[in-house]
């Protein structure tokens, strides 16, 4: 693996780091506050190319590699994890999954627009009594004869749902197979027999909107199936392994967030006569996030560019989301502590990551699921 960057994957991410320092990071405390959608920023991130990094140019993608994709989601989530989030969802579980397994007339139809941030796709696997178990998912797809497919059933969490253009969803085809009936399709949201419940009221990532999905009736035709019936578990498992590094790169954005704010706050903030970060109690924890952090990164690079040398990455992605998630989460609450009672308040940005950073162990695998991969991983099961 090279640790050099080339000049592309370096333009990648100083653009990123450009617009996030100018654009998103003096949003996002109001972004949080109002649980606010950023439309406007997702907008400026597709014009720049970060909705569809490593879509192809042909399909009217930035035509970059998945390091690149990783660099510029560490720089957009340690601005605004939120914003990070809407990204990753719309670049790894819609875009990624359309390119690799549309037909010519799929990507024709969807990746231009998903791709420039001129539409968002969101992603609809679990359902109230699926999540982890995601073979257990009970929408129904219907055949309709000649019109197509009946889909039936309520999705939970669908993250950019409320203001999704297109939704990726997973259904069952055939219920006596089990996981093996399961097919996906891509969705107009303005199908009429979708209808999407109020945006949930969350911890951290508040300007991620996300909703339940209710398709009742849903008609779509026959060319809005992605990939072989049947074919849907495998393909949702595809796009969560690419999608792992991305969360992976989300928790990294917050890591470093809530590390450079305390770093900057223990330097300042004086007691017994010198700044706290010249106790060792504070610097030792300085030096194990940056650690930690590091670790992280090194991780991270290593499965985006497994992934972009075409082999099986699967192990090396819940690897990656893994850990840097638990690092997320450690860094973060150790940098409540270095800012002492302020590190409590809504006035500094710390509280915020400390909320943010939750979620990355959860989503698009918990950390439970994540050692149940990398155990069959390791194990060759
Ligand atoms: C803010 C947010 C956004 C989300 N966005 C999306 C989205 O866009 N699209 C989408 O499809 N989903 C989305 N999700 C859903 C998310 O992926 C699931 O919540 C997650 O996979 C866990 O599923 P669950 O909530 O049903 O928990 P459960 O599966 O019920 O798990 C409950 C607990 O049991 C543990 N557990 C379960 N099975 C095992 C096992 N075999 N071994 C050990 N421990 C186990 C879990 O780790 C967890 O701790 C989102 C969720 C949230 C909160």
């Amino acid at each position: 693996m090279d640790l050099e960057l080339t000049p592309e994957q370096q333009m990648a991410r100083d653009t990123a780091r450009d617009f996030a320092a100018r654009e998103v990071l003096p949003r996002a405390a109001d972004i949080d506050r109002r649980h606010a959608f950023p439309g406007d920023l997702i907008g400026k991130l597709g014009a720049l190319g970060m909705m569809g990094v490593a879509v192809p140019q042909a399909w009217g993608g930035a035509g970059m590699d998945t390091v690149a994709y990783v660099l510029a989601l560490e720089e957009i989530s340690r601005a605004c994890a939120a914003t990070g989030v809407i990204m990753s969802v719309n670049n790894s579980l819609v875009c990624g999954p359309i390119a690799t397994h549309g037909t010519d007339a799929q990507k024709r139809a969807w990746l231009p627009d998903l791709a420039s941030g001129r539409k968002l796709g969101c992603f609809a696997l679990s359902e109230p009594e699926s999540g982890s178990d995601a073979g257990a998912l009970r929408t129904s797809a219907r055949q309709a004869g000649d019109a197509g497919w009946i889909l039936n059933g309520t999705k939970n969490f669908v993250t950019n749902g409320p203001v999704a253009d297109v939704v990726l969803l997973l259904a069952s085809t055939d219920a006596t197979a089990g996981a093996k009936g399961i097919s996906a399709f891509i969705v107009d949201a303005r199908n009429p027999g979708l209808k999407f419940g109020p945006p949930d009221d969350k911890l951290g990532i508040r300007g991620a909107p996300c909703a339940q999905l209710f398709l009742t009736d849903a008609q779509v035709p026959s060319e809005a199936m992605l990939g072989a019936p049947g074919f849907g578990y495998k393909l949702a498992l595809g796009a969560l392994d690419g999608g792992r590094i991305g969360i992976a790169a989300q928790a990294l954005g917050i890591a470093r967030a809530a590390f450079e704010d305390a770093t900057q706050y223990a330097l300042e903030r004086k007691t017994f006569g010198q700044p706290i970060a010249r106790h060792q109690a504070i610097e030792f924890k300085l030096a194990d996030m940056s650690t930690e952090i590091d670790a992280a990164r090194l991780m991270i690079w290593r499965a985006a560019t497994k992934k972009d040398q075409g082999g099986r990455y699967t192990t090396e992605a819940a690897m990656a989301k893994l850990l840097a998630s638990e690092v997320a989460n450690r860094v973060a609450k150790e940098a409540v502590q270095v800012f002492g009672g302020y590190g409590y308040l809504t006035d500094f940005p710390v509280e915020r990551h400390f909320r943010d950073a939750k979620i990355t162990e959860i989503y698009e695998g918990t950390s439970e699921i994540q050692r149940l991969v990398i155990a069959r991983g390791v194990l060759g099961a």
